[in-house]
């Protein structure tokens, strides 16, 4: 797939040139944290599929290694932008809020809600789907998911 991705002020633009590996809603805290919001539905892309952002227009931080998350705000509007997420044994990840998705309904469908003992509210769409609860248990799950998506290409 190709898209168009962009801050909500706009002034942050990347594109993603190569397939969603996964899309997830994650409930942790730290993504409350980061989006202002109650969860964060989020779609998962290798780096090499993205062409990011210049550097310098988006400002990076990293909440609470591990994992190595660096969450990414729009340097105009301080909004989430992007994020990269790199661990050992795996390629680089670029995670991507939904919203910042210009043309959300070529994604794939929500696979996993994690850290759903840690949500504000309970989500309709998650009856049916996999819910993960607690650290290891949901980074296992999103894993379990993960993996063989990334060893399909
Ligand atoms: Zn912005
Ligand atoms: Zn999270």
């Amino acid at each position: 797939m190709s898209a168009e991705c962009r801050c909500p002020c706009q002034q942050t633009r990347y594109t993603v040139t190569g397939p969603a590996l996964l899309r997830a809603v994650c409930h942790c805290t730290l993504c409350q944290q980061f989006n202002r919001a109650d969860y964060a539905d989020i779609v998962i892309f290798r780096e090499r599929d993205v062409q990011m952002p210049p550097e310098g227009q988006v400002a990076y931080e990293t909440l609470r290694p591990p994992p190595a998350v660096q969450r990414g705000r729009c340097a105009a509007c301080g909004k989430p932008a992007v994020e990269r997420f790199a661990a050992p044994g795996l390629p680089r990840l670029v995670i991507v809020p939904v919203a910042n998705v210009a043309e959300p309904q070529a994604l794939p469908p929500v696979a996993l809600h994690m850290f759903y003992n840690r949500r504000r509210a309970d989500v309709a769409e998650a009856e049916g789907l996999p819910t993960y609860s607690g650290y290891w248990p949901s980074q296992l799950g999103f894993m379990r998911h993960l993996l063989p998506r990334l060893l399909r290409r």
